[in-house]
Parts: structure tokens; sequence; C-alpha cells
């Protein structure tokens, strides 16, 4: 991915903000209407935050942009955010992926547009993810396509002919919240045994926390405190002991991917965030083996598991042609 900060030659281009609202870090970028990312800026601060800060932070990493690239024509922001929402409203529901309880059911678009003072667009950020990598990456030459990314938590976005489905009210999509285990863990949206409580960060620093066989991890504290990509990188380098914890993960995201595939038949799940990507890398063969012994052989044999192409700037990406798509309409 190509991250530039021209100045001069930006003149005369219409340009887009994509902000990216994730459960761990808050990326905001600038991005050119040829879909190029020309300047970034990301803070791990934010999660803590209620949303008049978080909206503050926002509106100052916008100054910083526009002081970088002075004279530029900003012609609106396209905000990803880490929950499901309201896509008609630009209102939030009653549970995400931030710590701040008062994220709850608030006209956010509303929030963001005043602050702003630019035209603004609100979307899950898993959509934004997911529409990022049909244009421009894994999913350029699919129509019907489910995208899933894991990593703190667990999203995702359904495409039926290269359109994203939203829903009645927007918040289609969340396979984070299929229930895979009634008798699991708890989630963050009340209910138990999610996709979510499970197979992701959250389920992992669970697991690390309360499970006694995790003890290895502490043997060096000084080393960082991010025992989950320390537990992964353990896994990939083939710890026995890493491995053992994180097998069960294997079956419930196969479980989940079955699911999908018999629900809506897509031609390809993608998948993305940084979690993704090392599960795909560990669990692979048995994911295809699962679902090779659980799917009609004419079905399986045509679909196929992608890895997301983009990486951790796709939402930023897709905020911004959510804007020009938008742009274009009018
Ligand atoms: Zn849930």
């Amino acid at each position: 991915m190509k991250v530039s900060r021209s100045g001069m030659s930006s003149l005369a281009k219409k340009f887009a903000l994509g902000i990216d609202i994730g459960g761990t870090k808050l990326r905001v970028g600038l991005v050119s209407e040829e879909l190029e990312l020309v300047d970034l800026l990301i803070t791990k601060e934010h999660r803590i935050l209620n949303p008049e800060s978080l909206i503050n932070m926002v509106a100052d990493c916008i100054s910083q942009l526009i002081d970088r690239h002075q004279g530029i024509e900003l012609i609106g922001a396209g905000v990803g955010y880490p929950g499901p929402i309201n896509f008609p409203d630009g209102s939030t529901f009653s549970y995400c992926n931030l710590l701040s309880s008062e994220w709850n059911s608030i006209a956010l678009r509303e929030m963001i547009k005043c602050k702003i003072g630019l035209p603004t667009l609100l979307d899950n950020d898993a959509n934004l993810a997911g529409l990022a990598e049909m244009r421009l990456g894994s999913g350029q030459n699919l129509s019907n396509v489910v995208y899933l990314t894991i990593s703190t938590g667990i999203g995702g976005a359904i495409f039926i002919d290269r359109k994203i489905y939203r829903g009645f009210l927007g918040s289609a999509g969340e396979f984070g919240h299929m229930v895979i285990d009634i008798h699991g863990g708890e989630c963050k949206c009340g209910n138990k045994g999610c996709f979510m409580s499970q197979a992701s960060g959250l389920g992992l620093e669970k697991i690390i926390k309360e499970s006694s066989s995790c003890s290895f991890l502490f043997s060096n504290q000084e080393d960082n405190d991010d025992y989950v990509k320390k537990l992964l990188d353990l896994a990939i380098s083939g710890h026995p002991s890493a491995l053992e914890i994180i097998q069960p993960l294997a079956d419930q995201i196969s479980a989940a991917f079955l699911n999908i595939l018999h629900i809506l038949n897509p031609e390809a799940i993608i998948v993305g965030g940084s979690l993704g990507k090392v599960f795909l890398h560990l669990f692979s063969p048995s994911i295809n083996q699962y679902l090779k012994s659980h799917l009609p052989k004419e079905l399986i044999d045509q679909t196929r598991i992608l890895e997301a192409k983009l990486g951790d700037v796709n939402g930023i990406l897709g905020g911004a042609i959510l804007v020009f798509d938008d742009l274009e309409r009018r």
C-alpha cells in the first residue's frame, strides 16, 4: 500500500477522510480520488474515551492533516464504527468494542458532522474494510462475498452483487455475535457463546487471564504486556503448550465458516484482521478438512477462503470509498 505525503501535487484534486474507530486503534487518513492513501495518523489512546472526547480527538487529527496538506479540497468523511449501527439514522446500538458506556444509542453521525463541519457518512467498521477489499483487494473479481475481520473483536460484511447488504436497519453482517456455543463465555452484547467471545483478541485475553495452563506466558514479565501476541507468536513458532491452548479456536472458526457458507453461499469468505491472518496461517488445513467433511462437495469445491490484501488501512480506504461513491450518486 502506497502511503505518501505529497504537498503541492495535492492541489485541485478532491480528497476524502477515512476515519476508522477501531477496537484497538483510531486511524484517520487522507485519501485521494484515485483511492491513494496520502497521509495517515494513528493513536491508541481513544478506547477509554467518551464520545465527546473521542470526537475532539478525531477533529484534532483532521486539523493536523489539513495543516500538512494546505489548499486541498476535502469533500467529506467516511467513519467506521466498531459495533452495529442504524445506517439510515447514523446512530449506534447499545453495545460496541469501545469501553465507555456512553456510546449506547447516540446520533454519532450527526455529532461528528457538527464537530468537523464536513458531510459525514457512518458505517460499521467491517463494512468499510470489506468495501475496500471488494474495490482494491481480494474481492476485486468477485460478486457475492462475506468479509470477516478477526482482531480485538470480530466483524463482518455481506456483499451481494458487489453491494453491501445492510439488512433492515443497517446492522446485518454481525458474524461476531453469531452464537456458536450456547454454553460459552459471556460476550459484550450480553449473550453467551458468541463467535466473538471465543475466537477473538477479547476471547484470547479471557483465556489467558483465566487458564492456569497459560502461566508459561508470564515467565518474562519485562517483555511486554501483550500476552495475546506472545501466545500467538509462540504458537506460530510451534510451542506445544501455546498450540494446545489455541487449538479449540480452529473448531470454532470452522463452525462459524460452515454456518456462513450454509446461510449465504458466497463465492468466497475473505478473512482480514491481525488475528484472522494468524488463524488462517495456523488453522487452514484443519478448517478446510472440516468444511470438506461437512458441506456438499459441489459447494465446497467452488468456494474459496481468501486472505484480505490491504492490511489495517482497509477501514480508512473503505470510509473514503463510501464518500466518493456517495458524491457520484448525487
Ligand atoms: Zn455477542
